[in-house]
């Protein structure tokens, strides 16, 4: 039997480490009554919370109605990797909006990068901010691939990386797997859910109310939005749409129009038990955060505790694969053959909203009702762009985000029932592409 977004989506999140390594405030009340608000804002991840700051530090009246709890979609399980640039790379950009725009995408990614470190720094948020990243190789095509995008960022955008090969790649990652990495330090890596919880209580502090426990399950449409939970009601002059994949599960008739444009894909992490510190240092001496650049790819890096954190693998159906934690144990110990004899504490995962061609999806519907979707897995940096593009647009500046939003993105070929199996044949190939 297929099993439901949600079902799966709420039990991948029953053992994450991140979870098991804060401590939360009892959720308040959920929303009860009529409320009014100058903006309503659909979900409490990075994306929602950070437009809530923004529009608050813009002298609004924010709402904030969340189904479940703060952080508790993809912003608070994710693999916590801050990455510079976009999971689609800058070719639809070029290939859409021209040389001169995509120019001004890979700015404004510089800049998701210091506007996170800005919130950090600004609302004192404890996020265990570590900057490093290796992007890897694990094969010659692969590295002729890695060169090749280092290339490019460096001649088009100024972009540097530093490039080991071969024997190098070891003093910078001890492993046997890869042939080539690029070092750079704008990208790093971050506590994911100590971040989500840091920007709801700064929005609060900015007077933000956020409703836990209060899924939107209609939106009236119109000069004034109205905004419907089971108990309640916010109307408001603008909203934003932040649910990511779970938008339309807890809300079928919120946005329909927006779910056949992503595709929830499951991914994966565990948290190793707690290493020798020394240890940590002697398989990443840097501490950054490392990607493989493989179609389902690899991506790890140690907790602030000294545990290896892995994420990887794939779910197009929205099923669990099965063994899980064996499964993804096995994946790192072909990375980290020295990890062989060491537990596995945690196992979690959640889905990725990718869009066809990974490249975000942000634009409105109507004049006063705006979204962010399809972050595509790399949302951290991205998402929090995404609230001050929208932002600025609500405040009557939408040059920068309309960049995006004149972005076209196709749906999913084969509608409700074969967008998945679809997908599925689709990746089967790059997957087989990848084992070359
Ligand atoms: C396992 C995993 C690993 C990842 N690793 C990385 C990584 O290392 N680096 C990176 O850059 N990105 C990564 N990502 C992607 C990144 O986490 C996301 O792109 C980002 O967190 C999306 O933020 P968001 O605010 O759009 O969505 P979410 O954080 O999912 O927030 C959406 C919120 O909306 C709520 N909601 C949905 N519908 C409704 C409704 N109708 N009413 C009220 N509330 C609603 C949900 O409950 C949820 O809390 C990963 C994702 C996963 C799942």
């Amino acid at each position: 039997m297929k099993a439901s977004l949600l079902n799966s989506d709420t039990q991948l999140n029953q053992a994450s480490y991140y979870e098991a390594s804060v401590q939360r405030e009892p959720a308040g009340a959920p929303l009860a009554g009529a409320v009014q608000a100058d903006a309503v804002v659909v979900g409490a991840g990075y994306a929602g919370l950070s437009a809530a700051i923004e529009l608050a530090q813009r002298g609004m009246n924010v709402v904030v109605l969340e189904a479940e709890r703060v952080g508790a979609g993809a912003s608070g399980r994710n693999g916590g990797q801050v990455i510079v640039g976009y999971a689609s790379g800058q070719h639809p950009f070029v290939e859409q909006l021209g040389r001169a725009d995509a120019r001004r995408a890979w700015d404004m990614s510089m800049e998701s990068i210091r506007l996170l470190d800005g919130h950090i720094e600004q609302h004192h948020i404890e996020c265990d901010r570590v900057h490093g990243y290796l992007h890897l190789a694990d094969s010659p095509r692969k590295a002729r691939a890695l060169v090749a995008d280092m290339q490019e960022l460096r001649d088009d955008y100024g972009f540097d990386s530093q490039l080991y090969t071969g024997v190098e790649v070891r003093q910078h990652l001890e492993s046997p797997r890869y042939c080539a990495a690029a070092f750079e330090s704008v990208s790093g890596h971050l506590h994911p859910l100590k971040l989500a919880l840091g920007l709801a209580a700064a929005a609060r502090k900015l007077g933000v109310k956020i409703y836990e426990h209060s899924p939107v399950t209609a939106l009236q449409r119109g000069a004034k939005l109205v905004a419907s939970t089971q108990r309640g009601s916010v109307t408001a002059s603008f909203g934003v749409l932040a649910g990511n994949c779970t938008l339309g599960e807890f809300g079928p008739q919120v946005a329909p129009e927006l779910t056949p444009r992503i595709m929830p894909v499951g991914t994966y992490m565990i948290a190793s038990a707690a290493l020798d510190a020394a240890l940590c240092e002697r398989l990443i001496p840097s501490n950054a955060a490392a990607c493989d650049n493989n179609f389902v790819l690899d991506y790890f890096r140690f907790s602030a505790d000294h545990r290896m954190l892995f994420g990887g693998e794939v779910s197009y159906s929205t099923a669990t694969p099965t063994n899980l934690k064996e499964v993804m144990r096995r994946r790192m110990v072909q990375v980290f053959p020295a990890l062989a004899d060491v537990a596995v504490d945690f196992v979690w995962g959640g889905f990725v909203d990718i869009s066809m061609d990974r490249a975000p999806d942000f634009g409105r519907l109507g004049r006063n009702l705006y979204y962010l979707q399809g972050f595509s897995g790399h949302g951290v940096a991205t998402t929090v762009l995404g609230g001050r593009l929208v932002a600025e647009a609500v405040s009557g500046q939408a040059e920068r985000f309309d960049v995006f939003a004149r972005l076209q993105h196709r749906n999913f070929p084969g509608g409700a029932m074969l967008r998945m199996p679809s997908l599925v044949l689709g990746t089967l190939y790059h997957r087989l592409k990848d084992l070359l």
